[in-house]
């Protein structure tokens, strides 16, 4: 998923014409401090934290400014702090405008209705899922001939807006399709889309691009802010692993038998904290790589859960052996194994050799593995 900063969907924004504040994004509090005084942003200012998470708002990431000597310390002091386990490297700072009333607009894909969606609501400014429904205006589009004028009237309705203020809607909306549209977005969402005096502005912006596009917009490759640092490094080597919360590495084979796997480990009262999945591979070093990757990420303990079809059960067996070798002993940590299948004979044997046994039983062996995690084994 490619989850756009504000700064850069604002870019979008100003690109496509759809009206924001006058603002730049900065990486340090000196820099805020010039551009205020350089007049690149005008004096009271906004100070927003960039990051991912929404909710800035409420939790002290937006601050205001009068002077280019608090524009400074705001930046300072939002800098380098965390929010919500993200560390801030950048801040927005642009111009704080006399807002009148706070809106809401985006458009998303409804998943059910397989259409783009218009979503409006006058109760801008706060967070959409907390808005009675009953306050949601909600319209599907058809994308082929794209966003219609009676839609926007429809839209302008439903946020209270009439004269210039509702032409000034039309525009935006129409902009802001558009957008959506070439940008193969999947939501873009101005929260909140504010009234001043007769013009409208986008005061934050979220833009997501869709993943099946991403061949179309090499542009977003380098943007890859919602994966892990060690989920990067399995990207490049085309390994299937995800991080989750918990502290049980799980490896398996095909997306059904992961899955499983997790949620029988859940069941137990286990919590999977990384996943594998080693697809249909019959190369013992790329299960080493996969297997050196998960131990990476420090698990309690591991659960290596195959079915061995096109992946046979040596190939894994011999894979894990060869991995299980290079880990220093300080970080070495419990293994369960449960392999059936394709020379599940063989792969059983290898495994025997190094010291780690197979428990044929998922139940039992999925036992084994969360009181291994807990610190029973
Ligand atoms: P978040 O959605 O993360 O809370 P926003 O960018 O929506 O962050 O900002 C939160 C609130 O701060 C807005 O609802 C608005 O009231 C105020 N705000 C944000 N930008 C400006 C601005 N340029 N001028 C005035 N107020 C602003
Ligand atoms: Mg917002």
């Amino acid at each position: 998923m490619v989850k756009l900063t504000e700064g850069r969907g604002k870019e979008l924004f100003r690109k496509y014409g759809v009206a924001v504040p006058r603002g730049v994004v900065v990486g340090s509090a000196e820099a805020a401090e010039r551009a205020t005084k350089d007049g690149s942003v005008p004096l009271p200012c906004v100070i927003k934290a960039q990051v991912l998470a929404g909710g800035r708002g409420k939790g002290g990431a937006v601050r205001f400014a009068s002077t280019a000597e608090e524009a400074r310390s705001a930046a300072a002091a939002i800098l380098g702090s965390s929010f919500q386990g993200e560390t801030v490297r950048e801040v927005i700072l642009e111009e704080k405008v006399a807002i009148g009333r706070e809106l809401y607009v985006s458009f998303a894909l409804d998943r059910t209705a397989r259409l783009p969606i218009l979503i409006a609501s006058a109760r801008g400014g706060v967070e959409i899922e907390s808005v009675d429904d009953a306050a949601i205006d909600r319209q599907t589009i058809d994308p082929f001939p794209g966003l219609l004028a009676y839609e926007r009237r429809q839209a302008a309705h439903a946020l209270g807006l009439t004269g210039p203020l509702a032409g000034e809607l039309d525009r935006l909306l129409s902009s802001l399709y558009r957008l959506f549209d070439r940008e193969d977005a999947e939501l873009v969402e101005i929260n909140p889309l504010a009234v001043v005096g007769e013009k409208l502005l986008a005061l934050d912006a979220k833009v997501i691009i869709e993943d099946d596009a991403a061949f179309r917009h090499p542009e977003y490759s380098a943007i890859r802010d919602d994966r892990t640092p060690l989920e990067e490094i399995a990207r490049e080597k085309e390994i299937a692993f995800v991080q989750l919360d918990g502290n049980i590495g799980v490896i398996a084979n095909g997306a059904g038998l992961t899955m499983a796997t997790l949620d029988v480990l859940k069941e137990f009262g286990g919590a999977p904290g990384v996943f594998l999945d080693l697809g249909g591979t019959d190369d013992p070093k790329k299960v080493s790589e996969a297997f050196l990757l998960m131990a990476l990420a420090k698990p309690r303990a591991v659960f290596l859960n195959i079915f061995g079809g096109v992946t046979r059960c040596d190939t894994v067996a011999k894979g894990l052996v060869a991995a299980l070798e290079s880990v220093p002993a300080s970080e070495r940590f419990p293994l369960v194994a449960r392999i059936r299948g394709n020379a599940e004979t063989e792969g059983i044997a290898i495994l025997r050799a190094a010291g780690v046994t197979s428990v044929p039983d998922l139940k039992a062996s999925a036992q084994a593995v969360v009181a291994a995690a807990k610190g029973g084994a």
